[in-house]
């Protein structure tokens, strides 16, 4: 693609092109932004380049000399990106005799095995992210080894364009995010948007009460001393957001894990006590760049679904698998039945003893294997502080979304000098797991709006059920029917609005309510309710006893 750009617009300087998840992107510095058009005369130029089957050889230069030869071609940001390569020698990659570009590789051998490839978007991009440097333009784009893969990719694209989080949260009235006036990447929950987040909260505080779990409460902000003490001070400064207290440091904090600790170092614990396990719907913020927030996916403040477990190391496997238990549990309750898990093992730069790292490193392993689960392992992936358990549930369409993580942690019980007493009554130090289910509420919420394309099942739905009364004589038994309803813990609005029946059957349908029931004369004489679905099934009439007792059914198997 830089190849096309640079013959269609020599001035145009090419910068940094990664591969990223589903395609790549590069950066160009050239004045006027890329058109649609522009697009389109791109990929013809890339297909011929395509058709030519050109080799790409990669060959080292020695830095002054590649720093030269960038500098003579006008390729300032290469001689920069030089700049930054410690190595003596720098990888460059040639096209045929038509193309030189810095880059480390590894490419195809030959542009003759690139198959389906589509530009897809262009956006503004600052160089190095700095909004103090140039403004670049972006071009994105994605390639597959056939047509066929491709096609069906810009299909998912299609779809998953349709279920967009954002568009649907307008049209149902879930939440908002107030970028010029209160902040970016803050979400204000709006009245149904709440109904659903208060419905999951519900369900993760019961959920975790009946596995174990002990609820707990901290503060939302803390001194900047806690934070030097857990090392995130050093470590994830950047992220935290600090302000002044009688001129002492405070942080809001980012993370949950020392307000759980200071709760366990409260008092004496015996290792009768373990494993503790504090479970807290703990909202936090953190510094997330500008650029990579995007709705309710990457946010600045979010509620954890977080809990610590302290515990014995030798209780690691048991405990790992009744997490594991608990995610799949909680996920088929949301509808999600496909799960993907991937270990995580000691990166190079790690806290801790390595006989202690194999021996949790182990336990994880033998407590996935118990379960019988398949799972990836990424060598060298896990946090600096533990090995660890991420857990990614793919969607109705098909995409991988990070959800639930188990991480053990030998480094902050260390660190906040955590004991208890072990059976021959010596001081002994614990085991901390941090773990997530859901991972953050915001996140989760998108993932469902996208997954469901907004259609609830009815356990989650802000609004259950439409009342729709045809006339005004229909409205003292539509209130009656509401009264009984809401009595039965049955979400209801009445839409009495002086519109016609069909209008108001299309909008409880646009709003996604899953059932709508209308009431006429026919319906108040013989006291009944005629019900529909959101999908325009109509069940027919029914007692208002006999929908509720259904309803309830249905909500109890959350279908
Ligand atoms: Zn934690």
């Amino acid at each position: 693609m830089a190849q096309a750009v640079q013959e269609l617009w020599p001035e145009a300087k090419v910068t940094i092109g990664p591969a990223i998840d589903n395609g790549f992107y590069y950066d160009f510095d050239k004045k006027e932004p890329f058109s649609d058009e522009d697009l389109r005369r791109i990929e013809k130029a890339m297909a011929r380049i395509v058709q030519k089957n050109l080799p790409m050889k990669q060959f080292f230069m020695p830095r002054q000399e590649a720093k030269k030869y960038f500098a003579d071609h006008n390729e300032t940001y290469k001689v920069e990106l030089i700049e930054g390569i410690p190595d003596e020698q720098v990888s460059i990659y040639k096209t045929g005799e038509e193309f030189t570009d810095l880059c480390k590789g590894p490419h195809v051998a030959s542009t003759g095995l690139i198959k389906g490839f589509k530009l897809l978007s262009v956006a503004g991009a600052y160089w190095r992210g700095d909004e103090s440097k140039p403004m670049l333009q972006r071009i994105y784009g994605t390639a597959f080894f056939s047509q066929k893969e491709l096609d069906e990719y810009l299909k998912m694209l299609e779809e998953a364009g349709k279920r967009d989080h954002r568009k649907i949260a307008t049209q149902l009235d879930l939440f908002h995010i107030y970028h010029e006036t209160a902040g970016a990447g803050l979400v204000f929950y709006h009245p149904n948007g709440a109904m659903l987040r208060k419905t999951i909260e519900d369900y993760l505080r019961a959920q975790h009460l009946k596995h174990g779990y002990q609820l707990v409460m901290t503060p939302n902000i803390l001194k900047g001393k806690l934070w030097e003490i857990s090392g995130h001070a050093e470590n994830y400064r950047e992220n935290m957001y600090y302000f002044k207290v009688d001129d002492e440091d405070y942080v809001v904090k980012p993370m949950n894990c020392p307000g759980h600790i200071l709760i366990y170092k409260s008092q004496t614990r015996s290792y009768r006590d373990l494993p503790i396990r504090y479970f807290e719907l703990g909202t936090v913020y953190r510094q997330e760049k500008a650029g990579v927030l995007h709705g309710l996916l990457r946010v600045r403040g979010f509620t954890q679904d977080d809990a610590h477990i302290f515990l014995r190391p030798e209780q690691i496997k048991q405990e790992v698998m009744r997490v594991i238990d608990f995610v799949f549990e909680t996920m088929n309750d949301f509808g999600f039945h496909d799960l993907h898990i991937e270990l995580s093992t000691r990166p190079e730069k790690f806290m801790g003893a390595i006989p202690d790292w194999d021996k949790a490193t182990a336990a994880l392993k033998e407590a996935l294997d118990a379960k019988a689960l398949k799972y990836d392992i990424n060598e060298g992936d896990g946090a600096f502080y533990g090995p660890k358990i991420d857990i990614k549930l793919k969607d109705a369409i098909g995409r991988q979304w990070q959800c639930g993580t188990i991480q053990c942690d030998f480094q902050l019980p260390e660190r906040f000098e955590m004991n208890y007493v072990d059976e021959s009554g010596n001081q002994a130090r614990p085991v901390m797991l941090h773990r997530a289910l859901l991972g953050s509420l915001e996140r989760f919420i998108g993932t469902l709006i996208e997954h469901y394309a907004g259609n609830f099942p009815l356990w989650l739905a802000p609004n259950q059920v439409a009342v729709i009364p045809i006339k005004s004589d229909h409205q003292a038994f539509a209130e009656k029917v509401r009264g009984s309803l809401q009595q039965a813990g049955i979400r209801v609005v009445v839409d009495d609005r002086n519109e016609s029946l069909s209008k108001r059957i299309r909008e409880a349908s646009v709003r996604k309510i899953p059932y709508s029931i209308i009431i006429g004369d026919k319906e108040v004489q013989a006291s009944q309710v005629a019900v529909r679905l959101q999908n325009g099934t109509d069940l027919g009439s029914m007692a208002v006893d006999s929908l509720t007792a259904r309803l309830k059914q249905q909500i109890v198997d959350k279908i």
